[in-house]
């Protein structure tokens, strides 16, 4: 089984990382893929840097784990990023064979009935999901359950401990010059500060 792990990583932190690591041993996954969104179509793209700079974030942080690699797939795609045709560009170059599953926080996960045709996700990928501390666990099962029992969604939950970091938090952290450090790895934080990422204007 091979995991896909998108998001903005805007910037990528350690809250990612220890979450796919985790799940890659628990689930016995063959690779996680990386992949950055280029505009994500629920967010506004106001205080997200430049699609290089995300990727080359992304690059520095997994460069030292064999397991992980960066998918640079929708930097390939025409307009905003969705996930049902990232999948379907992933099915084509690594779905024979393979089982994908993608790999979504707790927060995503309650609002993944929301995104663009999910139901056909659910028919190309098993979803793993871990908690994070800012979403009930009541709300997560109740739309594991939901999934389920509608779409027949292959759904499992990630026994990972969760983190309390988030980008978010990075971001005005950096912004107000407070330090980052234990949050995202030193070379990461070294590139953020070197190319005054998230400094006041
Ligand atoms: P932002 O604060 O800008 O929304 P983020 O920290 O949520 O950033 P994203 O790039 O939006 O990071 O997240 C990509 C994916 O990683 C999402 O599925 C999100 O739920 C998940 N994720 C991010 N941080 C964590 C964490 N600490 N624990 C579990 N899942 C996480
Ligand atoms: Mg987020």
């Amino acid at each position: 089984m091979i995991g896909i792990m998108g998001g903005t990583f805007n910037p990528i932190h350690y809250g990612h990382l220890l979450m796919c690591e985790h799940i890659r041993e628990e689930f016995c996954l063959e690779k996680v893929l990386f992949v950055p969104a280029k505009s994500p179509p629920h967010k506004g793209s106001e205080g997200i840097v430049e699609t290089g700079r995300r990727l080359e974030m992304v690059r520095l942080a997994i460069r030292d784990n064999p397991f992980f690699e960066l998918c640079d797939v929708e930097m390939r795609m025409e307009g905003p990023s969705y996930t049902v045709e990232t999948l379907r560009v992933l099915t084509r170059e690594y779905g024979d064979g393979n089982r994908l599953c993608l790999i979504i926080g707790a927060d995503s996960l309650v609002q993944f009935p929301t995104w663009k045709r999910h139901e056909e996700i659910l028919g190309m990928a098993d979803i793993i999901v871990a908690r994070r501390p800012d979403t009930e666990n009541g709300r997560l099962d109740e739309t594991i359950d939901r999934l389920k029992a509608e779409h027949n969604a292959r759904i499992h939950l990630s026994g990972a401990a969760a983190l309390d970091i988030s980008s978010t938090r990075i971001r005005n952290r950096a912004r107000e010059g407070l330090s980052i450090k234990y949050m995202v790895p030193d070379c990461v934080e070294r590139y953020i500060h070197e190319h005054r990422l998230y400094a006041e204007e």
